[in-house]
């Protein structure tokens, strides 16, 4: 397998880009080695500029769960491009996406469209802070919620494969309000509650995948919703990556917990930059032009991007995919520690649906700091032996794998056969 043409575009790349690609969690860092740069895909497989042809785990981190270019959505938005690409001004498949969010989510009333993941949260804790009138956020350790300044403290996977300890550039203003508990761990959110008097909510993750996949235990977000709820605090659950994913109606739907404010991206744009925040009537009455809270966008609700949401989320409905995720998950969960057991590495699984990903530990993983015991450099064997042998994963041990419909039997059997050579590749080093 040769990537010359890769390594051409990188360090073309690096004159005018920083490092070459424009989010760093797509650069190499903890693998080893140069970015791939991609040439199309399709349906489950990937293609790089030097013609290798990978099965995709990664799927752009989530959005793409029907697989690549799949028929239904490139006719639609192709229909789209015809009547205009902006125009600053309502359409009606906004309302018509609104619909599918709203319908597919008990706790939204209404949805305000923004255009990434991170926009979503940033509006979300504004939100949280105009209607409970007070500051303070309690977010978990590896949980990421975006680039935003007030939440990027033990931010989980970019940061956690870049070794930094926060970011940068964010002022110590700007991160006062954040407090952080420990994942599965209720106690620790009682603790901040019993030591501060003006705490607006909490945010999470409902299963996290920015520490790699890390599951609550059974009851964590129906007995965090009751303790918050005594102390008329908000629950903002983080669906960026579980919505449409884990469930139609995301986490929230599986785990039986409705959240105060749900924030959306990833699946919901299938692909193009969308990302979306709602809430119940009170609460969504506080956003501009109802309420006081001011957010805004230029290119917010764009028609090509809700036409691209409309068509992927349709299909999804109709797929209803869910159970063959999990089962798909299952399977590879099997050939991993069926794998690891020939070779005598250790290695733990976790899964959620359609998220999978092992960690190079003896240690059972249920928060970021059983993650990071994991083996970095066994992943980066790993990671390597899987794109030699044709998988293409997230280059980083804190990523979930994700799972898309479009995954077949035979992908299935070649990701078998990759796991036994990369985890053969693991045992002698
Ligand atoms: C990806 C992600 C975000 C950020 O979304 P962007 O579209 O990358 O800004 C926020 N929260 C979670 C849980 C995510 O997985």
């Amino acid at each position: 397998m040769e990537f010359k043409k890769s390594q051409k575009l990188y360090k073309k790349g690096l004159i005018n880009l920083v490092g070459a690609v424009n989010s760093p969690v797509r650069a190499f860092s903890s693998v080893g080695g140069n970015p791939l740069f991609i040439k199309k895909a399709k349906g489950s497989k990937i293609t790089d500029v030097d013609n290798n042809t990978y099965i995709d785990l990664v799927l752009s981190y989530g959005p793409m769960i029907l697989g690549h270019r799949h028929k239904k959505v490139q006719k639609a938005i192709t229909k789209a491009l015809k009547n205009g690409y902006s125009f600053g001004a309502s359409t009606e498949n906004e309302i018509k996406l609104a619909k599918i969010v709203c319908d597919a989510f008990p706790g939204m009333d209404k949805v305000r469209f923004v255009n990434s993941g991170t926009e979503a949260v940033l509006s979300g804790i504004r939100l949280a802070r105009a209607f409970t009138g007070k500051d303070k956020i309690i977010k978990f350790a590896g949980c990421y919620h975006g680039h935003q300044d007030a939440l990027l403290v033990a931010a989980g996977s970019g940061l956690a494969t870049l070794s930094l300890p926060g970011s940068k550039g964010v002022p110590e203003g700007a991160v006062e309000n954040t407090l952080i508990a420990t994942y599965n761990d209720l106690e620790s959110v009682k603790a901040h509650f019993e030591a501060h008097d003006d705490i607006a909510g909490v945010i999470l993750e409902p299963i996290a995948g920015n520490m790699g996949v890390v599951v609550p235990y059974t009851n964590f977000l129906k007995e965090l919703k009751t303790y918050l709820e005594s102390k008329g605090a908000l629950l903002i659950v983080d669906e960026v990556m579980t919505g449409f994913r884990s469930k139609f109606g995301g986490a929230q739907e599986l785990l039986g917990v409705t959240a105060d404010i749900t924030c959306l991206g990833k699946v919901i744009g299938g692909g193009f930059p969308v990302g979306a925040y709602g809430a119940r009537n009170e609460i969504m009455q506080e956003v501009a032009p109802l309420g006081g809270m001011y957010q805004a966008g230029t290119l917010s609700g764009n028609p090509i991007a809700m036409a691209g949401g409309i068509a992927t989320l349709t299909e999804l409905k109709r797929q209803n995919p869910y159970d063959k995720f999990n089962e798909t998950a299952q399977v590879i969960e099997e050939f991993l520690l069926n794998s690891a057991n020939k070779y005598k590495v250790d290695v733990t699984v976790n899964r959620f649906g359609s998220m999978v990903n092992p960690f190079f530990t003896n240690v059972t993983v249920t928060n970021f700091e059983q993650a990071q015991t994991s083996d970095t450099k066994k992943f980066a064997t790993f990671f390597w032996a899987m794109i030699k042998n044709g998988v293409f994963l997230p280059p980083s041990q804190f990523e979930a794998w994700f799972l898309a419909s479009a995954l077949t039997k035979k992908d299935l059997k070649k990701i078998a056969k990759a796991i036994d050579k990369a985890m053969e590749a693991v045992s002698k080093m």
